[in-house]
């Protein structure tokens, strides 16, 4: 399954984000993935349960924020957001846009923790995931 892999993947990278912070339990892990991304939300937040039983992310939770497909247009140079997937045209000129400038992604954001040892809460961590697949 596609989303297992995906979640087993995050999984790993905030575990070695977080490997500095001993004592810390991860509360909130932060995805942003695009359209193109071809993830199933609902899919991915099952598989997450799974993924996560007997790490120390157990029980965190994962917010997706997905990120809508945007195209840069030569002929308008425009950056516009298209809604979907089927057609690559600029939605200004209706030429075909071929150059993606956002909507593969699959990256972790940010990764929430609770540290009792220190009052880090947040860790920025933009971190492609993308790779590990
Ligand atoms: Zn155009």
């Amino acid at each position: 399954m596609h989303e297992l892999s995906i979640a087993a993947s995050i999984v790993e990278a905030v575990t070695e984000t977080v490997a500095n912070h001993p004592g810390a339990y991860v509360k909130e892990v932060r995805l942003r993935v695009g359209a193109l991304a071809s993830v199933v939300e609902d899919s991915l937040q099952f598989c997450w349960q799974i993924a996560t039983e007997g790490s120390s992310l157990y029980g965190s939770a994962l917010v997706i924020n997905q990120l809508p497909v945007i195209v840069h247009c030569d002929a308008c140079d425009l950056d516009s957001q298209i809604d979907g997937v089927q057609s690559f045209r600029c939605p200004n000129c209706g030429e075909i846009a071929a150059d993606l400038r956002q909507g593969r992604e699959l990256e972790i954001e940010s990764i929430e923790i609770e540290d009792p040892e220190t009052d880090d809460s947040k860790i920025g961590a933009l971190k492609s995931i993308g790779d590990h697949i």
